[in-house]
């Protein structure tokens, strides 16, 4: 079978490889859909910290089973370990040895794919493409979940990429007042005429953003701030955005080292969280929306192309200009 492989940074290459073979406890995917997110731009251009090559990426996937009565599923491709101290306190999408299918070990950019029965989630009604955006949307729904996030408080997301599109929309369910921040037009507008956001800031300065947020709470600051932009500023901003008594989440990652004025935390008496992956009651939160018309899953995939045009597009999805929200690979 044809498999799409990243063989060092910046090269991507068809090749055959086996066929999965049946094992106990595990069943073979016929992959259908997969989703392109920025960790495997990032994982493309070398920049991802824990990534070894060759790799085969592709984490947000959907399939049918071989085997199996035609129904579509769609996979949690976070492998947690099971007997862990966080997979034994309910959190195996923070499990100290995780694999993640498409990260540390090969993912989904083949035809067939051998994933664990654990993994497996039966898709309902929904359809291949609905089913491999159930991933990127739950690690937004994973982090609002962590802020506790309450009907009628504003909460501002920082980012409107991908994952920050996908905590939008939870927030907005879990009944928020939604505030977004990006130094993109194109997103922002995206966010306003797609989403429903009702209050959208464009980043120029730190002064100039934390006024817009006074003007929109009327004074009060928002109670939660989440993070989905990983940039190391806004991270350090982010803290001066947030009331006091406020969460803030981090939902992007970072590579260096973050600081905070101590008191400017301390005043606030700051709850300050990571968000990490999700969890299966992530993804049952998602479907669930996506069932019931709360989200429209389809409104984020501004890109499609089949699995033999991926190899040369690829490379394309990094300009910004491009305006890639959700790109799709179709097998
Ligand atoms: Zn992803
Ligand atoms: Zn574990």
């Amino acid at each position: 079978m044809r498999a799409l492989i990243c063989s060092t940074p910046g090269k991507l290459e068809y090749k055959e490889v086996p066929e999965p073979q049946p094992e106990l406890g595990r069943s073979i995917l016929k992959i259908r859909k997969v989703g392109i997110c920025g960790t495997d731009l990032h994982a493309f251009q070398g920049t991802q910290p824990f990534f070894h090559y060759p790799r085969i990426l592709g984490h947000e996937l959907s399939g049918d089973l071989v085997g199996g009565t035609g129904e579509a599923y769609t996979i949690m491709p976070y492998y947690s370990c099971g007997h862990c101290v966080a997979c034994l306190h309910g959190k195996p999408n923070c499990c100290s040895s995780i694999q993640v299918c498409g990260v540390h070990i090969d993912g989904g950019m083949v035809e067939y794919l051998s994933v664990p029965d654990s993994a497996l989630i039966p898709g309902g009604r929904l359809s291949h493409e609905a089913l491999a955006l159930v991933e990127p949307l739950a690690i937004g729904a994973h982090g609002v979940r962590r802020a506790g996030v309450q009907p009628g408080e504003y909460v501002l997301v920082m980012g409107a990429g991908p994952i920050g599109l996908g905590t939008m929309a939870f927030a907005s369910i879990a009944g928020a007042k939604v505030i977004t921040l990006d130094v993109n037009q194109h997103r922002l507008d995206f966010c306003r005429e797609r989403l429903g956001v009702m209050h959208t800031i464009m980043s120029i300065s730190e002064v100039a953003t934390a006024d817009d947020l006074r003007h929109i709470t009327a004074g009060q600051m928002p109670t939660v701030v989440i993070d989905c932009t990983g940039n190391l500023g806004a991270i350090q901003h982010g803290l001066s955005y947030l009331a006091h008594g406020g969460r803030y989440v981090l939902i992007g990652l970072q590579k260096a080292a973050f600081s905070f004025s101590h008191p400017e935390f301390h005043k606030r008496e700051t709850t300050l969280m990571s968000s990490r992956n999700a969890t299966k009651e992530d993804f049952e939160h998602v479907m669930h929306s996506m069932r019931s018309g709360l989200v429209d899953p389809l409104t984020f995939i501004t890109h499609r192309v089949s699995f033999d045009e991926v190899g040369k597009e690829f490379k394309g999805w990094l300009d910004p200009a491009k305006g890639v929200i959700k790109a799709m690979v179709e097998l």
